[in-house]
Parts: C-alpha cells; structure tokens; sequence
C-alpha cells in the first residue's frame, strides 16, 4: 500500500441529521472520492451499507437518529467503516472485510476493523408494530402516515386527500409504499454494526 494516511476532517458535533450528511459528504471529498455520494437508508438491522453499484455510502436515518443522542461517535466510526468499504473498491475492486479493506481502515485511522459490532437495541416507535404501508409524498419521498395493512383507498381516490394544514404541498401528491419487509439489496450490504 503506497498512499499515505488519509487526513480526514474533524468530526464536528453532530447535532442532527444534517450535520451527518454534511460530514459524511466531506469526508468523501476529503479521500478523493468526490464521484461518490452519501445517502440515507431505512434500515432497522444495521447502521451503515456501502453500495458501490451505485457509488453510495449509506446510514440508517433510524440509527442516525436513536445514536444521536446515545454515541455520536458511534455514528463517524460507522461512516469510516463504510468509507473503507468504499475506497478498497474504487481502487481494488475488493468487497467483504478483508485485508485490503483492513488495509484502508488502518489508512483511514479505524482502527476497530470488527465486520460487525452489536449496537445498543431499539426499535424505531412507528417500527414497534411493524407497519407496512406508507403514505408518501410523491414528489419528495416524505413519508407522511404509517399503516398496518393497506389502506382501502384507490390511487385516484388519494388523488383527492391531502394532509390537513398542508393541502397546497400535498394535495394529488400521496402515494401508498410497501415499507416492510425492506427489498434486499443486490450488492453488498454488509451487516456492519448489525444487533
Ligand atoms: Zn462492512
């Protein structure tokens, strides 16, 4: 391994889930790979996937959110564990927890290289019954209802609702998702960090 030790920024307060974001896409420039992106994921069984497909590293908002305030260290460590994911592929097409993937968490100054690693246990509140369906918006993704089962009402029929005290937003823009189970995903989607 020829490079030097990646200088990474400081990791700031976090005090919320932009903060996060922020830091998570400065993080990427700051180790060349400013062709990738940092999104956020919905998962409730591990904190952090990297998805070279799609040149994405992800966190789960539901995690982000609980570790917030319980560990936001917690949060960067993961950030790091998926940044190396990401290098050892861009520069050696390597998956898994493996030495070269080691290799750029040394590189990175990670030195915790467990593939996973339990987390305090949660359940996100509107996880705790395991709804299936959500009311979204359209436009944004915003999820704004949760359900159980389906609900009844036909797509043209939802055409007509809106949320009350956001019908300018909202009105001809819900849609109903399945949420739960979650699609499994086709590349890696390790189980860093998994309960
Ligand atoms: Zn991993």
């Amino acid at each position: 391994m020829q490079h030097p030790p990646y200088i990474l920024p400081p990791c700031p307060a976090l005090p919320n889930r932009e903060a996060v974001a922020t830091h998570a896409q400065s993080c990427l420039a700051a180790v060349g790979l400013e062709d990738w992106h940092f999104v956020w994921d919905r998962a409730v069984k591990r904190m952090g996937c990297c998805r070279p497909a799609l040149r994405t590293i992800s966190l789960s908002r539901y995690f982000v959110e609980a570790y917030l305030s319980i560990d936001p260290q917690e949060i960067h460590l993961t950030l790091l564990h998926e940044i190396a994911h990401a290098l050892a592929w861009q520069h050696r097409r390597a998956r898994a927890h493996g030495a070269i993937w080691r290799q750029y968490c040394s590189l990175l100054g990670l030195t915790d290289t467990r593939a996973t690693k339990p987390l305090q246990d949660f359940t996100p509140p509107h996880l705790q019954r395991q709804p299936r369906y959500a009311l979204c918006h359209a436009q944004t993704g915003e999820i704004l209802r949760y359900y159980k089962s389906r609900p009844r009402r036909s797509a043209a029929q939802w055409r007509h609702c809106y949320i009350p005290g956001r019908k300018n937003e909202t009105l001809g823009q819900l849609i109903i998702k399945q949420i739960y189970p979650e699609s499994p995903y086709k590349d890696i989607s390790d189980k860093t960090r998994e309960n």
